[in-house]
């Protein structure tokens, strides 16, 4: 699937939860929130991406993702089903639930997208099992060849 279409797709689930969410709300915060970790979560590619190039970056190879099988790593350290579940807990008990649900489900939808579009091993996304495999990136996504 193209990286356009699958960022189309974030895109949209982040302004329906969080459009959803501020309608209820009465508050853009939620919308803003939502986009933040619905869509813009993917910015955690360009840790994966300084890790591996150091200093030689440029724009092009940022976008290619072809760092992901050159240096056969997968940090992606926001893409955790444990940061989702925990934001969304978080919910449960504090005051302002609502800013903590549009965090969580939206970070959760796009694990979701992430999950049907990029062909994951089915834990790929939790980072205890990233990190149990220190990284590996067959470990995570075993159809990705070098
Ligand atoms: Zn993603």
């Amino acid at each position: 699937m193209s990286l356009v279409y699958t960022e189309i797709m974030h895109l949209s689930a982040s302004l329906l939860v969080g459009g959803s969410l501020s309608l209820l709300s009465g508050s853009y915060l939620p919308l803003v929130l939502s986009l933040v970790a619905g869509f813009f979560i993917d910015g955690d590619h360009l840790i994966d991406y300084l890790i591996f190039r150091g200093s030689r970056v440029t724009l092009k190879g940022f976008f290619s993702g072809n760092y992901f099988k050159e240096s056969q790593k997968a940090y992606i350290f926001l893409h955790s089903w444990e940061l989702a579940f925990g934001i969304v807990s978080l919910g449960l008990v504090a005051n302002s639930s609502l800013l903590f649900y549009s965090v969580g489900l939206s970070l959760a939808v796009h694990l979701l997208i992430d999950q049907f579009t990029n062909s994951p091993g089915l834990y790929a996304y939790f980072l205890y099992h990233r990190i149990t495999h220190k990284f590996d990136l067959k470990s995570s996504f075993p159809l990705c060849s070098p």
